[in-house]
């Protein structure tokens, strides 16, 4: 099986080259390809509203961004070979967007973050042609839309958070005009340097969420899901295979 099923969402199995590969094959196809990067506390929100859980199974590829969601699949007894951070695919893929002289365009975060990240990202990658860019505090869609579709991107970055990117990109997806969509968090900030990532040792050793607890302590209640996603896991996860 490709998939593995963790408290109703389908995530795929693959590793961070197989994510890439497919990723870049979604850049050469006619519609538009939803890629959604679920932790556990987007799982364990899933899991208590089954719509959003339904909705996020419509995605193309579904990665495991967290290390609660590969543990989530070692304790199910279907283990996913690792942990694929959504901020770690965008980093493969832009190197080979510049390369193939393939667009991007951001959206999201408070208004001037996604310029400074265009701006950041430009002078690491010169080749990455940058179709565009849009804070996430808009009201309408409309706009937005026909922003993006006038850029005419091949891979748009969605950072609105959950679940509101998930449900923006798949609402739209059949108006917008992108090869391929990821929903990916907190990205736009880091890009942007106004949210730090965790140093590597923290990835490394699954514990980015203890760094974040550090610098964020505000996301304490937030924090609380990792747990409670591991308990239901544990506990319920075989029911809903
Ligand atoms: N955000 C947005 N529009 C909204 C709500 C949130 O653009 O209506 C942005 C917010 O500014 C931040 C990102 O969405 O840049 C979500 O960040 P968060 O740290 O919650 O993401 P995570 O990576 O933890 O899912």
């Amino acid at each position: 099986m490709e998939t593995v099923n963790i408290l109703g969402v389908n995530v795929n199995k693959y590793t961070m080259d197989e994510a890439v590969k497919k990723a870049t094959e979604f850049l050469e196809t006619d519609k538009l390809s939803m890629i959604f990067t679920p932790n556990s506390e987007i799982l364990l929100y899933a899991s208590n509203n089954p719509n959003f859980a339904e909705l996020l199974n419509q995605a193309d590829m579904i990665i495991p961004d967290g290390i609660g969601v590969v543990y989530g699949a070692k304790i199910l007894g279907e283990p996913i070979p690792e942990r694929v951070a959504g901020f770690d695919l965008v980093c493969n893929l832009l190197p080979i967007l510049a390369e193939k002289k393939k667009s991007i365009y951001l959206l999201g975060a408070k208004p001037g973050v996604a310029e400074m990240a265009a701006e950041n990202l430009k002078e690491k990658y010169p080749d990455l042609v940058i179709a565009g860019t849009h804070d996430g505090y808009f009201k309408d869609d409309e706009e937005v839309i026909a922003d993006i579709n006038t850029a005419n991107p091949d891979f748009l970055m969605v950072c609105l958070g959950f679940p509101k990117q998930e449900m923006w990109i798949y609402n739209n997806a059949h108006r917008i005009n992108a090869k391929a969509a990821i929903g990916a968090g907190g990205c736009l900030d880091v890009f942007a340097g106004t949210v730090q990532r965790a140093p590597q040792f923290y990835c490394d050793h699954g514990i980015e969420w203890l760094y974040r607890l550090i610098k964020q302590p505000s996301r304490f209640g937030r924090m609380m899901a990792l747990p409670k996603f591991g308990l239901k896991v544990l506990f319920k996860g075989r029911k809903y295979k």
